[in-house]
């Protein structure tokens, strides 16, 4: 700070909570074939992840804000994808990487998931086979982009919103009970 600047700023938390969230962004890499190699060449010094905050790629669902899904998705997986996707925290994140997991690619066959959003709610689509970590960076951006026209206060009250409308069913549910 230089000499005889303001020793403070001012801004609205809205924007606090999309900068500090959109300059965070850690990745649960949920890789089954070949993208995932494509994605764990973004880690490297050539791509640099960590140049928008990404670097720190977590191996507990619990601990990551976006989950990547590259590769070919089959039925026998789809349950553990989905429990995946619910152990992670709110706000979450999915990216579905490559031509298999956005749509099963080529394989037109009976194991294999047609598509990663018929399990779960998937925010940014990456065509190609394989999908170059040039791509993922350009849907990391876009994402990045998405969480800054989000509005932290708007999502509370929705979810606050949410509860008190459980907790009046719940209590009308009890009284009905103890007619
Ligand atoms: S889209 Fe192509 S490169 Fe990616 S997992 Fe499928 S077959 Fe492999």
């Amino acid at each position: 700070m230089q000499n005889g600047s303001p020793g403070f700023f001012a801004g609205k938390l809205d924007e606090l909570v999309s900068w500090g969230r959109l300059h965070s962004l850690w990745p649960f890499p949920y890789g089954t074939a070949c993208c995932a190699i494509e994605f764990m060449s973004t880690e490297s010094a050539r791509y640099d992840l960590s140049r928008i905050g990404s670097e720190f790629v977590r191996f507990t669902p619990r601990q990551a804000d976006v989950l990547v899904v590259s590769g070919t998705i089959t039925f026998k997986q789809a349950p553990i994808l989905k429990r995946i996707y619910e152990q992670m925290m709110e706000p979450k994140w999915v990216i579905s990487m490559g031509a298999c997991a956005c749509s099963g690619g080529f394989y037109d066959c009976y194991c294999t998931v047609p598509g990663i959003d018929r399990i779960i709610p998937v925010d940014i689509y990456i065509g190609g086979c394989p999908s170059r970590p040039e791509a993922f960076f350009d849907a990391m951006l876009e994402l990045q982009e998405k969480i800054k026209n989000q509005s932290y206060i708007e999502e509370r009250k929705k979810k606050l919103k949410e509860q008190w409308e459980s907790i009046k069913e719940w209590g009308l549910s009890i009284r009905n009970w103890k007619k």
